[in-house]
């Protein structure tokens, strides 16, 4: 039987790949719902992507029900910028410093390459300075 496109599209996905330990990555978080790994071209001294196992092509295919996976994955972004060295702080007059970027890329025009949700955490001074 024919495959469908979505089914077609899923079976080359290299994100789909990594999340079931077909393909290598330098995994530094795992989950029931999320893998985080190093991008293999980084942008920036800290570049990682929090990627859910659910093969989801883009922000723009979440709804409501995706709403609970969103926000574990930007609360995740957070503490894997703790863990790699970026936090963001506030000293005792509220000034702050270091931090992190996060970034959707959605579509071609938004620059998307891999056609499987991820978030980028890019840290490091001004990560998008360098931004390609
Ligand atoms: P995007 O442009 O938002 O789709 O970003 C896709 C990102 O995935 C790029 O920053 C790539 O460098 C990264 N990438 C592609 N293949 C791999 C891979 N096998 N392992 C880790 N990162 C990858
Ligand atoms: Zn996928």
């Amino acid at each position: 039987m024919a495959l469908t496109l979505g089914a077609r599209l899923m079976d080359d996905c290299i994100f789909c790949k990594i999340t079931q330990g077909k393909l290598p990555a330098k995994i530094l978080h795992e989950d029931e719902d999320l893998v985080v790994f190093h991008d293999i071209r980084p942008a920036a001294p800290v570049h990682v992507l929090i990627v859910p196992r659910e093969h989801i092509p883009t922000l723009a295919d979440c709804d409501t029900k995706h709403q609970q996976l969103l926000g574990k994955m930007l609360t995740l972004a957070s503490r894997m910028a703790e863990q790699l060295g970026c936090p963001v702080q506030v000293d005792q007059n509220g000034q702050y410093s270091g931090g992190f970027k996060t970034m959707f890329n959605v579509g071609p025009d938004g620059g998307q390459e891999v056609y499987h949700l991820h978030l980028h955490v890019l840290g490091g001074p001004k990560p998008w300075a360098g931004w390609r």
